[in-house]
Order: C-alpha cells, then sequence, then structure tokens
C-alpha cells in the first residue's frame, strides 16, 4: 500500500535535512523564511510504497504567508496518510504551538522532536513519554543531522498510517470555546469530514477569511464569536492563541527538565552579546564581509585566478587551442573565431570561476553555522529606523548568489508597497556574476586593494538604504513597514557537505551560463568586432583596423552618453551594453576587445591594455555603474514577474538605471576633481545631484509615516510568534 508522510514543521526546525536524509536527495537547506516556498516530494529510501513530502516552513496554519497556505491546502485537500511534525527541541515551547493546530486536521500524527544532539550538549532533558501521554499522539527524537532516531521514527509514522491512528485529542479548550467550536462544527454538515470538522470550525470562529473558500457554502457563526467575544472581552483569534499557548506552557513544565537556570548562557547566546550588541553589530558585520572578499577576491582567489588567467590559459590552452589550429591548416578567420572569439571572450569569465567559487564558499558558510540569520536580525533593527523591513535584507543576501532566486525571495513580504521596494533594490548587491567585474577592476587599476571589492558590497547595501529613504518618503511607498519576526537559530558547525553544495549549486550555474549565453554572446561579439566596411567594402578586419568595425560604429553612437561618466570609448559603452546580457559578458567583451585585437598578441597582458586606457576614477565610475544599472535580462525577467505589470517594471529599471547613471557621475566628477583639478560642467551637475540627493534623503516624511518608531517586534529565540 502506498503511503503519503507529510513532513511539517516551523522554518529552520530541520525539515529538509530530514527529507535529504530519507529520500537521499539534495534539496538545498537554507536558514531563511522562504527558501521552500514550493513543496517537494520524494520516495522514501529502500521502500519506494512510501512517499515523503517537504512542506515549507510555517508557524501556524493561518493564511497570512504563501507558505502557510501551500501547507495548509495540502493537508486540507491531499490529505496524507500520516503527519510527520518535527519540532525543534531547543525551541519547544513555540514549536508546539504548530502542534496543536496540526492535531486538529484529524490526520494520524507523530511528533519527532530534532536537534536531540542540541538539546543533550545543553544537559536539558525532554520527557518524551510524558510529552506523548499529555498531547495524546507518538513522539520520538531524533538528530536529523546526525540521522539519529530517524528510521525508527519513520517506521512508527508508517505504522501509524497503516492502522489509521488518529490522535486522541487531550488538549480541549475552556468549556465555554469547546461549546462554540461544536456548535459550529454541527454547522458544517455534510461539508466537511467528520475528522476535520474540528480545525473548519476554529477557522471559522477565527474568521479567516480564506477558509471559506474552501467550502461549498461557509455557514453564518457571528453569533458564536460575539458571545466569545463578549464573554472573554477580547477577539476570537486571541482568546485560543491564548488558550494554546497555556496548554504548552502547563505541558512544558511537565516534561522538560532544564539544566541551566536563567541565569547562565549558552555559547550562542555569549556570541550573539557582541555579535548582535547594538554598537559592534554593525563593525563585526562590516568586518567579517570585508574579510570575505578580501580573502575570496584580493587573497586565495586572486592566486587562483591569476593561475587559471595567466598559465592555464594564457600559457597552455589559448597557445594551445592556436597552435592544434594553425597545423590542421584551419582557416585564418576560424582560428581567430575560435582562439580570439570563444576561447578568450569564454575563458577570460571562467578565469573568475575560483574567486567565484571561493566567495560562495564563505557565504554557504556563513549562511549555514547562523550568523547571516543574525545579520538579517541587525538589518531590521537599521531598516525599520529608514521605513523598511528586515524581511528585505533576505533577497538580497540570496540576491548575492544570483539576483533571481533574490528576486523570488521577496515574494515572502506581504505587504506590496515593501515587496515592490525589495524587487526593485534587490540587484544592487552585487551577485556572483558582477564578481569577474569587481575582479578585473580591482586588479586592473588598484592592485587588487581589498577595499575595492568590499567597497562594491557596501555600495550596494547604501544604494539600498538610500532608496529605501527616499522612496519611502514619496506618496507610492509610504506606510509602515511589515512585522519582521524570525527565528535566531543557535550557532551551529554545519556540515562540510552542506557548504559544499551550497557552494556548487551556485558556482555550477555559472559554468553553465558561461557554456551557453557567455559563449553565443562572444561569437556575436567577435564578428562584430572583426568585420566592417573598408574603403565601402564589407571585409574582415585587421587588428589594428578595429575601430572600424560594426561594434566601434555601434559603440560611437553609444559613447558619447557615458562620457561625464569618464568611460566615453566605445569599448566601455559596449561592453555595459553587453553586460545586460549576463553580467560576465562586461569581462568577456574586454577579453575579445583588450585582450588580443588591440595588441595582436595572444595571450597578452588584458589587464595593462585595459589599464592604460583609463584612470583610476573613471574605472571606479565604470564599476559602480555595472553595479548599479539595469541587471542582467534574466534578473529583468524577475523582475517583470514579480512586479507583475509594465508600468512597475518600467519604473524599476529606470530607477535602477537613473541612480546608477548618477551615481556614477559623481564618482567620477568628483574624482577627477581631485586627482586633476579638472573642473567643468560635469563637476557643476554633480555638484547639483549630491545636493538634490541630500534634499531627497532629509525631506519629512509623507503622512501616516512612522520614521524612528519601531514596532518593536524583537525577533529572538524566545519571542512568540505573531500573538
Ligand atoms: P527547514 O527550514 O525546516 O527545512 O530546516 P533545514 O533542514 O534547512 O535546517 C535548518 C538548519 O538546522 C540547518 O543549518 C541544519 O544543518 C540544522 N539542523 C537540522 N537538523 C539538525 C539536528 O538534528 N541537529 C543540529 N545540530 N542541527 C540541525
Ligand atoms: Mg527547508
Amino acid at each position: 500500500m502506498a503511503i503519503k508522510i507529510a513532513l511539517a514543521g516551523n522554518p529552520n526546525c530541520g525539515k529538509t535535512t530530514l527529507f535529504n536524509a530519507l529520500t537521499g536527495s539534495s534539496q538545498f537547506t537554507g536558514n531563511w523564511p522562504g527558501v521552500t516556498v514550493e513543496k517537494k516530494e520524494g520516495n522514501l529510501k529502500g521502500d519506494k510504497d512510501v512517499t515523503v513530502m517537504d512542506l515549507p516552513g510555517i508557524y501556524s496554519l493561518s493564511p497570512y504567508t504563501p507558505e502557510e497556505v501551500v501547507a495548509r491546502n495540502y493537508l486540507i485537500h491531499e490529505q496524507p496518510d500520516v503527519i510527520f511534525n518535527i519540532v525543534d527541541g531547543t525551541n519547544l515551547e513555540r514549536n508546539l504551538y504548530l502542534s496543536t493546530q496540526l492535531a486538529e486536521l484529524g490526520i494520524p500524527m507523530l511528533i519527532a522532536v530534532n536537534m536531540m544532539d542540541m538539546v543533550e550538549k545543553t544537559g536539558d532533558q525532554i520527557r518524551t513519554d510524558k510529552l506523548s501521554q499529555r498531547f495524546g499522539c507518538e513522539v520520538a527524537e531524533i538528530s536529523a543531522l546526525k540521522g539519529t532516531g530517524i528510521q525508527k521514527a519513520v517506521q512508527k509514522a508508517v505504522s501509524l498510517a497503516q492502522k489509521h491512528t488518529t490522535i486522541s485529542l487531550t488538549h480541549p479548550f475552556s468549556p465555554r470555546v469547546e461549546q462554540a467550536i461544536e456548535e459550529t462544527a454541527d454547522l458544517l454538515k455534510e461539508d466537511v469530514r467528520n475528522g476535520q470538522k474540528r480545525f473548519f470550525a476554529i477557522k471559522l470562529l477565527e474568521r479567516d477569511e480564506k477558509i471559506g473558500t474552501l467550502l461549498h457554502r461557509a455557514p453564518d457563526v457571528s453569533g458564536q464569536i460575539r458571545q466569545l467575544e463578549e464573554a472573554f472581552d477580547d477577539d476570537v483569534e486571541s482568546i485560543i492563541t491564548n488558550e494554546r499557548y497555556a496548554f504548552i506552557s502547563s505541558m512544558i513544565d511537565e516534561c522538560c527538565i532544564r539544566k541551566r537556570g536563567k541565569e547562565t548562557q549558552t555559547v550562542s547566546d555569549r556570541i550573539d552579546r557582541i555579535v548582535t550588541n547594538r554598537w559592534l553589530a554593525l563593525p563585526v558585520f562590516a568586518a567579517v564581509m570585508f574579510l570575505v572578499y578580501y580573502v575570496s577576491v584580493s587573497t586565495i582567489g586572486d592566486i587562483l585566478t591569476g593561475w587559471t588567467n595567466d598559465t592555464l590559459f594564457g600559457e597552455w590552452i589559448i597557445p594551445g587551442v592556436t597552435g592544434v589550429l594553425q597545423a590542421a591548416g584551419c582557416a585564418a578567420w576560424l582560428t581567430s573565431l575560435i582562439a580570439d572569439g570563444i576561447v578568450g571572450g569564454v575563458g577570460a569569465v571562467l578565469g573568475f570561476v575560483p574567486q567565484m567559487l571561493v566567495l560562495f564558499l564563505f557565504l554557504a558558510f556563513l549562511e549555514a553555522c547562523g550568523y547571516m540569520a543574525r545579520v538579517a536580525f541587525i538589518m531590521d533593527r537599521i531598516f525599520r529606523k529608514f521605513g523598511l523591513s528586515g524581511k528585505s535584507f533576505i533577497p538580497m543576501l540570496i540576491g548575492s548568489g544570483c539576483g533571481v532566486p533574490g528576486i523570488m525571495a521577496s515574494r515572502t513580504i506581504e505587504n506590496q508597497r515593501d515587496r515592490r521596494m525589495t524587487i526593485m533594490t534587490t540587484t544592487f548587491v552585487p551577485c556572483g556574476a558582477k564578481l569577474p567585474i569587481i575582479g578585473l577592476i580591482a586588479g586592473a587599476f588598484f592592485s587588487n586593494a581589498g577595499w575595492v571589492s568590499w567597497s562594491a558590497y557596501f555600495i550596494g547595501i547604501a544604494a539600498i538604504i538610500c532608496s529605501g529613504v527616499i522612496l519611502k518618503k514619496t506618496r507610492l511607498f509610504a506606510g509602515d513597514p511589515s512585522p519582521f519576526v524570525m527565528e535566531l537559530p543557535a550557532y551551529h558547525l554545519p556540515t562540510a557537505g552542506s557548504v559544499f553544495r551550497s557552494m556548487w549549486e551556485r558556482g555550477f550555474s555559472f559554468i553553465k551560463k558561461a557554456g551557453t549565453i557567455i559563449l553565443l554572446s562572444t561569437i556575436v561579439l567577435w564578428f562584430l568586432q572583426g568585420f566592417g566596411w573598408v574603403d565601402g567594402r564589407f571585409t574582415m578586419l585587421e587588428p589594428e583596423q578595429l575601430h572600424q568595425s560594426m561594434l566601434a560604429v555601434a559603440g560611437n553612437v553609444l559613447a558619447p552618453v557615458f562620457a561625464p561618466l569618464g568611460w566615453g570609448d566605445w569599448k566601455m559603452a559596449v561592453a555595459a551594453v553587453t553586460g545586460l546580457i549576463a553580467k560576465e559578458n562586461v569581462v568577456a567583451t574586454f577579453g575579445i576587445l583588450f585582450g588580443f585585437a588591440e595588441t595582436g598578441e595572444l595571450g597578452e597582458e588584458i589587464w595593462s591594455a585595459l589599464a592604460a586606457s583609463m584612470s583610476g576614477a573613471a574605472a571606479y565610475s565604470f564599476l559602480v555603474f555595472n553595479l548599479l544599472c539595469a541587471p542582467c535580462f534574466a534578473a529583468m525577467g524577475a523582475i517583470k514577474r514579480e512586479m507583475n505589470s509594465a508600468k512597475w517594471f518600467w519604473f524599476a529599471i529606470g530607477y535602477q538605471s537613473i541612480l546608477a547613471y548618477a551615481v556614477s557621475l559623481c564618482i567620477y566628477q568628483f574624482g577627477a576633481f581631485a586627482a586633476t583639478g579638472q573642473f567643468g560642467v560635469g563637476t557643476i551637475a554633480a555638484v547639483l545631484i549630491v545636493a538634490a540627493f541630500v534634499y531627497l534623503l532629509c525631506r519629512p516624511y509623507k503622512e501616516n509615516s512612522m520614521a524612528g518608531t519601531s514596532r518593536g517586534q524583537v525577533a529572538g529565540a524566545q519571542s512568540p510568534m505573531r500573538e
């Protein structure tokens, strides 16, 4: 008999870890709400008859977030044979809140207390036999990470499913509430299966807007609601929530033996005292990110990338390929296409893959060990001052890998204005594909100073905060930020496997891109730069005729637009435009235009050729422009989908491009003024832009706004959810 097991639990309770262990698959585990919005299905290893479903992490069965809706619709409609409810043993009180609701669905259920390895470390004890008795269902102890107890727990779940053992509910509400539930359940008649009546009745009493749509005919329960609210002098949702928590805490008192008193602190608490300290948090974060970028772009990554570029491609692959092609007697144009175009262009991008992998490795580690969750919490404190929610920070963190999932992660922001603003600003954080640009500029112009790559990251964050402030002051975006609550998981050493997997998942997509879209672009670019009209005749060009190529003609039309930013050369203009196809293309374009065509020598130092073409201020302005301007087509597509409106899509793209242009203009004009005393119309324009910018930042908020007033929803291990 086929059996369906549904894994349900709070975010971060270890569902995906368990799912991977049970099914042998490798779903991404992440610390972020919204990482698992979709449900995932797999077969139990060694028993194809048992399907396991990884539901999104949820705190309750209310319909407040997309995750909650997905999970509860699944549980109601698909009716799995058994619910495998995972609860985080280090955070029982909050986790059991969901359990009390799952228990009402009339489906056999097992509670698996996870993270037992951590619980044991603290010396706490959980009396699972007592818990089982009080709750009225089977309870198992497991550690999804270490794999202990999971087979036994699954066997228990399977046998519950086979026997259809439903829960013997032991947590009745107070008599008045029970009476209202009973009356409501009676009104449901044939519409709802008997086992589910209690769940539907409670949701109806809680005025759950979405539950009515699941019924043919929602009964009128306003009478019951009024009676309850008069009796308790509170709204029904709060009454029921309070009773659930009262039940849970009485159970915890009985079933948990805590070793540590309130005053002793765990290691996590002690680290958090420093890391989330009001004054130290930001400097610590800045230092951590500096280290990450310094190591991945300026030291280890630089050595690896230097080797890949100079030795692997410069000395082996390019001369090797050329030699082979020449020996085979290939036509000159074909040799040029393959060696200069494809190997040169794609190779310039692939050369940065080592840097990218090192960066992804660090980011994956920071995410998995729990530090990034702290950062979201710290940023919430800061963002809130500017009317943004810390929720906006999560898409940005994901966006530091790739903007597309980053933009998609904004779905978890319920408030539409905040969501739009987050979609617009997420891609300011440098994604992996922008790393080659950063690496190239830092290497060619600034002898790899650590501050260059690091500043790219913080310019991104500054752009987000400033945009937040400016946009919040317009009528389009005014309003309170949505409350942000997230759990701070205890710090832990992630498994090497999961960190490497996450690094590889992110890194591989870039390698794939190099083989497809970048490859295609380099072929087109090679053609455009290699052919042109000489004396009215269309012909293949010699390297020194590059300025007559089709690409040069087109680039020259565009170049004046960028002249005020310091890089009015057609090659830079072309690079910025090809960057829209994929950001790595900027580097591929340089590889083609500076690497060979210019010097005519294969494998020549592209960096020195590039360095000779621009001043430092212009190069930095070019870098910043590419960081902030409209993202690549894939990310634009994601913006279009998530905005779901042409008007808002263009608003976002326009805003990004104008901001990028303005900031780059100021950087170049002030930089040139400081370096050479160059003063002109551009300098005046830059001063005016700064003045306008300061005005937009400092003008008063529109009505109904709340700058500076924190709603005080504190994220923390012990804070209860949505009460
Ligand atoms: P999900 O959000 O419920 O899917 O949770 P994940 O599977 O993504 O796990 C969240 C974090 O908890 C990950 O960093 C896991 O490595 C960690 N984790 C999961 N199970 C255990 C466990 O049994 N013990 C410990 N120490 N950590 C765990
Ligand atoms: Mg998950």
